[in-house]
């Protein structure tokens, strides 16, 4: 998007993504792994950063093999990635198969039945078809369960006729270091992989994972949220930075008399006399209903409290403490980004920063910028 975009220069809010943030992220993620290949994550148009964006920049920092979670985002992801491994983490459902070839998509097949209709589709097409085999150990959620695992140690003939290229499975509770679940896990991840008729790459850490340790790494690792700046863990610092940030114009300045309340349903009433922000972000936006009067926004280097309702369009903000001049109308107000982090203002909305981040909404215009360390931000599209 130009700055003489049209659209751009209507837009009330704007959202930058920072693409050197993006790649110094994954560079970190790799030298945790210290050889481990790292996948990029992408689901949800990179956690709504913009796959066509982020992709590419991951495919320069030596990523190879990217994950996403629909049919879809696969074939939209394929020709950004043409040269990459394509993944498709809900599986596969039967009267797909031919997209998945023609698109050159790897399924990761979650269930006895999808390893059937690959290798069947295989054996049509002439070929054993790469896919990568999903097993559960503790998530209950999509992979094959202990039941099915039994059915493949009896009848290891299951997995012929198939290319796979990773056993995996997917951990619960990673951003809980403490939580047993971990080790539970890994011990299941660890029978399984040694009861494999034959041997296969594994891969079991997300973000969370990749801070587990090495015992988690294997020989791949899929990182989405860290790539994205989000914490490792609750609690612990986080060594990410935080590539986005979203600012919402002031529209308005209004001067509220102590005694005058804000916003839908008055759930906030001025105790002095302030100076209220009308800022263009609402929960059409992504920006969560629930950070009514438990969010804050940036300016001026400070950050000032949301006060009142969050709107479909529309945030207040007490900028009471805030000399005028800080505080203008046109002036952007940082809603999200380094400085009021995903993380914090899910803290504070009572969600986790991945649905902050997915819940960004088409109303932004998204600009992309590249910075090396310490420098300026430079406008590159
Ligand atoms: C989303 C997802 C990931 C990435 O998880 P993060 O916590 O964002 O790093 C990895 N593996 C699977 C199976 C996923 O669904």
């Amino acid at each position: 998007m130009s700055p003489s975009d049209p659209a751009a220069e209507a837009a009330l809010s704007r959202l930058t993504v920072d693409l050197g943030a993006v790649r110094r992220n994954y560079r970190l993620l790799s030298d945790r792994l210290a050889g481990v290949a790292g996948a990029g994550v992408v689901k949800a148009d990179a956690y709504g950063l913009g796959a066509a964006r982020v992709a590419p920049a991951l495919w320069q920092e030596g990523c190879r093999i990217f994950f996403v979670a629909t049919l879809d985002e696969a074939v939209g992801l394929r020709p950004i990635v043409p040269e990459a491994t394509v993944c498709c983490l809900n599986g596969l459902l039967a009267g797909t198969e031919d997209v998945f070839l023609r698109h050159r998509i790897v399924p990761v097949l979650n269930a006895l039945e999808q390893i059937a209709l690959w290798r069947t589709f295989g054996a049509r097409v002439g070929t054993a078809l790469p896919a990568i085999l999903h097993v559960d150990t503790g998530m209950n959620r999509l992979g094959l369960g202990e039941d099915e695992w039994h059915w493949v140690l009896e009848t290891p003939a299951l997995l012929d006729g198939i290319d796979w290229l990773y056993l995996m499975s997917h951990l619960c509770a990673a951003d809980e270091p403490d939580n047993p679940l971990n080790a539970l896990q890994l011990a299941r991840f660890h029978r399984i992989r040694g009861q494999l008729p034959r041997r296969m790459p594994c891969s079991l850490a997300n973000s969370s994972g990749v801070f587990l340790g090495t015992d988690y790494h294997f020989d791949l690792a899929r990182p989405g949220i860290a790539v994205y700046g989000g914490r490792p863990a609750a609690g612990a610092a986080n060594p990410l930075e935080c590539p986005l940030r979203l600012e919402g114009r002031i529209l308005q300045v209004r001067a509220v008399p102590a005694g005058g309340s804000v916003g839908y349903s008055a759930t906030w009433t001025a105790a002095r006399a302030s100076r209220i922000a009308t800022v263009g972000v609402g929960y059409a936006d992504g920006y969560l209903r629930s950070l009514s009067g438990r969010g804050v926004v940036a300016l001026g280097g400070r950050t000032c409290p949301v006060v009142g309702r969050v709107s479909m369009d529309l945030i207040s903000v007490d900028v009471t403490d805030l000399p005028e001049a800080e505080a203008r109308p046109g002036d952007f107000a940082e809603v999200l980004g380094p400085t009021v982090t995903p993380d914090a203002a899910a803290d504070a909305g009572g969600t986790i920063g991945y649905e902050m981040l997915t819940a960004l909404g088409r109303r932004y215009v998204r600009h992309y910028v590249e910075t090396a360390v310490g420098q300026g931000r430079g406008e590159t599209a």
